[in-house]
């Protein structure tokens, strides 16, 4: 029995000696700045007594010494109290700040953040349709900081994205993606990677190219940036509350026109999506079976081949932005379309410039540079209305070589457009005079062929 207890009374010691250390450990933070004033008081009192016996005839010792023995032991006690609370503030106070301050801008350091915290995204997810005219160039700044720009807009707007990404301090680009070889897309992005660090460069692998896209590709291969196909189910970035998703192109799929390879974008953030869909076409769109989000980029500027009622009844986007230019030669925007977007609110850079979005997770919010309501052009004064700018200024080999095997097939033009159509194409529903002619003399008079009938 008195061996148990013995025991018992061990076990209890040992605890009370782990509680023991574990208060000590807490407490070192105030108990060392004590000690050290201690051991200053002890010094100074050192000092003194060497003071009194080596130097006895000192004004301060002969005051010191007029002093009652109990004042000055007080007097040297106060500059080591002092010394002592200085001390425990400080070290408390630095403690706090490091508990306080947000972590450095990395990314494992942002998620872990993310992580413990409730709030519903770390910041704001920021969109910025960038006016580049006829053409495409969209910014996004992720919530976790990293930026992403999609398409840089024709060549002649380079200093349009270059001046949007310098007035939001972007320097480094994280993603950089070319929807489709398209030039109204991409060729002002050979500027933009000469000019910025680029993180990773992602583009279809498209079986359409054009001369501006090669350049592009030599660009970033010469800079030896990271380039990736891009295929629908890639996800490009992604954080605790959003992420950035590849719908299309699908992998093994075969496209006929460059349009159809465009990178399908649906960006989430928190409860909110977003869809950017380059110049995809509708019969895509609908496959991808998206369901309903926020915010629609309205494909290929608002023409009929990326935009009916039957897909943006499927989307109900609550805001629909269009990039084109006032007076494009393509009748962007469609009036059709606009009707389909009818239940959304509209903008577009030709209206609006620079179309800002943020979201904060539970819902957008828009700021265009200014008002301005979207219209159709006047369907009289541009009667042509080309679906395509795919060959607008870099025509497709495959296209030339078709032509020349077809030169006396017969074509029709309008007094306005750049392309030769066959009598009947959907896209001249519009066009009121119509001019006929052999495919190979409009080819010499630098027509080039429609790519929705494919003379
Ligand atoms: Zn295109
Ligand atoms: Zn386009």
């Amino acid at each position: 029995m008195a061996k148990g207890e013995k025991k018992k009374l061990g076990c209890w010691g040992g605890l009370c000696l782990f509680f023991g250390v574990c208060v000590l450990i807490s407490l070192a933070a105030v108990l060392i700045p004590v000690a050290i004033g201690v051991g200053a008081w002890f010094l100074i009192r050192f000092i003194w007594r060497r003071a009194v016996i080596e130097d006895p005839d000192n004004p301060l010792v002969v005051k010191g010494l007029s002093l009652a023995p109990i004042w000055r032991k007080v007097l040297a006690a106060i500059p080591c109290f002092l010394f002592s609370c200085c001390m425990i503030t400080s070290m408390t106070s630095q403690s706090q700040s490091t508990e306080q301050e947000p972590a450095p801008v990395t990314d494992a350091a942002q998620t872990a953040v993310a992580a413990t915290t409730d709030s519903p995204v770390e910041t704001d997810l920021e969109v910025s349709i960038i006016d580049v005219g006829q053409g495409d160039a969209t910014l996004v700044r992720l919530p976790n900081g990293k930026t992403m720009l999609v398409d840089a807009g024709p060549d002649a707007q380079a200093g349009a994205v270059e001046n949007e990404l310098s007035k939001q301090g972007v320097d480094k680009i994280d993603y950089l993606i070319a929807t489709h070889a398209d030039s109204d897309h991409i060729a002002g992005m050979n500027a933009i990677v000469s000019g910025h660090e680029i993180g990773e460069f992602l583009a279809p692998q498209s079986t359409h190219t054009t001369d501006s896209y090669l350049d592009l590709l030599q660009t970033v291969q010469n800079k030896g940036i990271v380039a990736s196909a891009a295929w629908a189910g890639d996800v490009i970035a992604y954080g605790p509350d959003f992420s950035v998703k590849i719908l299309s192109p699908a992998e093994g799929q075969m496209y006929t026109e460059s349009n159809d390879w465009s990178v399908v974008l649906l960006i989430t953030c928190g409860n909110t999506k977003m869809l950017l869909t380059g110049d995809a076409p509708k019969e895509v769109l609908k496959g991808l079976n998206v369901g309903k989000i926020d915010v629609l980029k309205v494909s290929h500027h608002g023409s009929d081949t990326g935009t009916d009622s039957e897909l943006i009844s499927a989307l109900s986007p609550k805001y629909a932005l269009i990039s084109y230019g006032i007076g494009n030669e393509y009748s962007h925007p469609y009036q059709s379309v606009l009707n389909a977007l009818s239940s959304a609110t509209v903008y577009g850079t030709g209206a609006n410039g620079t179309i800002r979005l943020t979201s904060d997770g539970s819902a957008f919010t828009v700021a265009p540079e200014k008002s301005g309501a979207v219209a159709a052009p006047d369907a009289d004064t541009t009667d042509s209305a080309p679906a395509e700018e795919a060959v607008q200024q870099d025509s497709t080999p495959a296209a030339g070589s078709v032509a020349a095997s077809q030169a006396e097939q017969t074509v029709v033009v309008t007094p306005s457009g750049s392309k030769y159509h066959r009598p009947g194409c959907r896209t001249l529903s519009r066009s009121h005079s119509l001019t006929e002619m052999t495919e190979d003399q409009a080819i010499a008079s630098g027509y080039q062929p429609c790519h929705v009938c494919n003379p």
